[in-house]
């Protein structure tokens, strides 16, 4: 743990386990709501130096810190791979986007405009500013362990907030790692602080003290409503980026190659979990057979293993229980009368928690897999016969996240693009995330956007003034 500037030890310790081998990747300290509560109180006193630099200051500092990220993308892509599984060159990719999200908001901390009103009255002038909002309870997951980080604390740090982070238990690795460079980089002490250990205990002293502001969360829906209720007992603001159940829609007049490569790149990257991974594909009723070929042809190829090894398209499972989840799915799919086009088993040759990449074929609405969330490696293609019908059913969900839609109809696209009732569209762009666009569902897929000027505004407050002078003033 990293707390008001020092690394702590504690006397409990947690084994971190990588789920492609089962063997023990390192040992960290964990603790507690003590630690929670130190950190919270380093953060408060960081709080008014840090608040008071200027954006160009904090900029510095963070555009200091993504440098140091990109020089030990190697060491930091290890410890990703070694913790949660995925492949090196997917580990290494995340280090760059993670280090792009500081450097992006290092540089627009210098941006933070208020406004200037119009007056109804000419002897006043009238005001917005924008502040921080202050000490920010942060919480991240393990599937993109260290960028979600920096997702998170660029904007707050950048606003001028300080912070504490919990890590996900199964990666505070990685956490260390970026720690480590906000130290190296110069961020002064308290002013982002780590703490390891029971998730609930942490989770209930960052919305219990009233000296935390703001809680932003990346986690499932379940734990993103019990952390807003406990919010509410102070009115902390919060920000969730919860779960997705995105929908991928391919029209008869799409390339189906490109669609079929899209799908790899939004189902399989991460073994499937990520909270934007396509999780029902609609393919229209005339291109069923050929589409599904093309895709269980390209998901045959893809080579499944340790992340570490430089081939490898796709890793393990997180742990026992998501493999277990996934095999579930399955198993209610086929019982109800799906059909394994590829897969379907999990991958007892390896040691790990391995499942093979799947893909089926006559899935329904009425299955599991059509309304809960995978979080792992199998396509079920489902069919439509219209344009009407397949947004009806692809907005059928309390998710909200992302929606994909494949097509060569341009006035086509744009249609989906008002209709598909998602936070975020792709149309015919499998990867549609950047550090400067807002990223965050509607529905119950969350609350406010993280990246852009708006995920900045996520941490400040905007203060009204009017201020009345004696004489007339235009
Ligand atoms: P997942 O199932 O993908 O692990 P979770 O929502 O359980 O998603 O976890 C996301 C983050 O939320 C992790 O850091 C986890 O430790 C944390 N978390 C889980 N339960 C709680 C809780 N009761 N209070 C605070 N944080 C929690």
């Amino acid at each position: 743990m990293y707390i008001n500037g020092k690394w702590l030890e504690t006397d409990k310790t947690e084994t971190i386990i990588n789920p492609a081998t089962k063997e023990e990747t390192g040992v960290v300290f964990v603790g507690g709501e003590k630690e929670a509560e130190e950190a919270i109180q380093a953060a408060q006193h960081a709080f008014k130096s840090w608040s008071a630099l200027s954006g160009n200051e904090r900029g510095k500092i963070l555009i200091n810190v993504a440098k140091e990220l990109v020089n030990k993308q190697n060491e930091i892509a290890e410890t990703i791979t070694k913790e949660m599984g995925k492949p090196i060159t997917d580990a290494r990719r995340e280090v760059t986007s993670a280090a792009a999200y500081l450097e992006w908001y290092g540089e627009e901390a210098k941006r933070v405009y208020g406004e200037v009103l119009p007056a109804l009255d000419t002897k006043k002038q009238l005001m917005v500013l924008r502040q921080p909002i202050g000490v920010v309870g942060a919480i991240t997951p393990w599937n993109f362990p260290v960028s979600m980080i920096t997702r998170k604390l660029g904007p707050a740090l950048a606003a001028g907030c300080t912070g504490v982070l919990k890590p996900a238990p199964s990666t505070p690795m990685c956490a260390m790692e970026v720690f480590k460079c906000f130290e190296s980089g110069g961020l002064p002490a308290g002013v982002a602080n780590l703490v390891v250990g029971e998730a609930e205990a942490i989770g209930k002293e960052m919305t219990s003290n009233p000296i935390v502001k703001k809680i932003t969360f990346t986690g499932s829906t379940n734990v993103g409503k019990l952390l807003m209720r406990n919010a509410a007992e102070h009115v902390q603001k919060v920000s969730m980026e919860l779960g997705g159940h995105a929908p991928f829609i391919v029209f008869e007049d799409a390339d189906l190659d490109d669609a079929a490569s899209s799908v790899i790149g939004t189902k399989f990257r991460n073994s499937g979990q990520t909270c934007i991974s396509t999780n029902r594909i609609y393919v229209h009723a005339s291109i069923k057979n050929e589409f599904s070929e093309r895709l269980a042809k390209k998901v045959r190829e893809l080579k499944v293993g340790n992340g570490m090894e430089k081939d490898t398209d796709m890793g393990p499972l997180v742990n026992l229980s998501a493999l277990e989840k996934v095999e579930d799915q399955v198993k209610k799919a086929t019982e109800a009368g799906a059909t394994v086009v590829t897969g379907g088993t999990r991958l007892d040759n390896e040691e790990g928690y391995f499942y093979a990449p799947t893909v089926l074929v006559d899935t329904t609405d009425a299955m599991s897999i059509a309304k809960e969330e995978t979080f792992g490696p199998v396509a079920p293609i489902f069919t439509f016969n219209t344009e009407e019908e397949v947004v009806e059913r692809a907005n059928d969900t309390q998710y909200g996240l992302m929606g994909y839609c494949f097509t060569n109809d341009l006035s086509r696209g744009m249609r989906m693009m008002h209709q598909l009732d998602y936070g975020m569209v792709g149309i015919n762009d499998p990867a549609p995330v950047a550090p400067h666009a807002p990223f965050g569902g509607v529905k119950e897929s969350g609350i406010g956007r993280e990246g852009g000027t708006i995920g900045l505004h996520e941490f400040m407050e905007e203060k009204f003034v009017s201020i009345r002078t004696s004489t007339n003033l235009f």
